[in-house]
């Protein structure tokens, strides 16, 4: 990334005007994201379509609702056991959990329909796995004034969830029915790629894609090595061919990119610091606040797409990367770790 590229300023900008909900994923132009209830019964008319496809309600959400999974299995094999067996590469795709953010919403939902109508190859040794919106309660509060500073849609979910948590710290924790259900979700499945979509809050730069890949030295090796050479260059190419070159993830605090910028350490509260725990390749989409929803939204389409591709052309060797940290896990009697207290508590 080079700090010329980046103009840093002072985010005000207020949308202005109400829109009708509208119910077609592929139709972001007027500038209106999909209800919950809009969404779940086009998951749900999807998979009474389509045998490939399942939609399936696991645990509650704080509010009481079910949080669901949909599943496309090309070969229509639901059975998690076969699938790892047979060598299946899996990927979890979370939208919603800060409702706000409703780009991986509609881009998942029309990735979906591509997949299952052919418009798109899902190729056949993969499994794609969509948690439609995951904080359910936050997607059902709505208002012209949450996220007013970003460029669309103009009515838009809260970020806290019932009970007001943000689940994007909550992963680890667990203080929510949300991160329960999602932990049940993510331990049945075991993926080898996550991806949990996001809109950035912050930064005004020229790309309208920045990406959040799980940081480098926290990975196992053997991951951290496919992560460096094979997929991180393989997303940044294929996204460059789409239309949508991709910068990492920019997190300024007020500063001078020329002092330096620092990559983001997610720590396992974070989705892809949670899910680097598992030694899968986890990723956060963030796309620019400030560029119209309509272009945010086909940029996570593209890369949600991309990804799919990535699974079938690199899904063994990630598999393979993720077998060998198992088998150091197994090997390794005793682990050595320094710790340093630099927290200061006020009475
Ligand atoms: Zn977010």
């Amino acid at each position: 990334m080079k700090t010329t590229h980046l103009l840093l300023s002072v985010l005000l900008c207020f949308c202005t005007s109400l829109s009708k909900s509208q119910s077609h994923a592929h139709n972001t132009d007027n500038n209106a994201s999909v209800s919950y209830p809009d969404v779940i019964a086009q998951y749900q008319e999807l998979a009474n379509k389509y045998p490939s496809a399942q939609l399936k309600a696991y645990g509650n959400a704080d509010g009481g609702k079910p949080i669901h999974l949909f599943v496309i299995s090309p070969e229509k094999i639901f059975n998690i056991d076969s699938l790892k067996k047979n060598g299946y590469t899996i990927l979890l795709i979370n939208n919603g959990i800060h409702p706000g953010e409703p780009d991986g919403i509609m881009a998942s939902l029309r990735l979906s329909q591509d997949l299952l109508s052919g418009k798109e190859i899902l190729p056949k040794k993969v499994i794609v796995c969509i948690i439609p919106i995951y904080n359910i309660d936050g997607a059902l509060e709505t208002s012209l004034f949450f996220r007013s500073g970003q460029n669309g849609p103009d009515v838009v979910g809260f970020r806290g969830n019932a009970r007001h948590l943000d689940l994007n710290r909550d992963f680890i924790k667990c203080d929510s029915e949300n991160a329960k259900t999602f932990t049940k979700i993510y331990r049945d499945w075991d993926p080898d790629v996550f991806i949990d979509t996001h809109v950035s809050d912050g930064a005004d730069y020229q790309y309208v894609m920045t990406l959040i890949d799980s940081q480098k030295d926290k990975l196992h090796p053997t991951v951290s090595k496919v992560m460096q050479e094979k997929v991180l260059p393989y997303l940044y190419k294929e996204m460059e061919k789409s239309g949508f070159p991709m910068t990492p993830y920019v997190n300024v605090w007020g500063e001078s990119p020329d002092k330096g910028l620092t990559g983001f350490l997610e720590s396992p509260r974070f989705a892809s610091g949670y899910s680097a725990l598992f030694n899968a390749f986890p990723f956060v989409t963030e796309t620019h606040m400030l560029k119209p929803f309509a272009q945010r939204t086909e940029s996570t389409y593209q890369f949600l797409k991309i990804a799919v591709r990535l699974c079938g052309d690199h899904g063994a060797e990630m598999q393979a990367a993720r077998k060998s940290q198992c088998a150091y896990g197994e090997r390794t009697k005793r682990i050595c770790i320094a710790v340093e207290n630099r927290f200061q508590f006020c009475r």
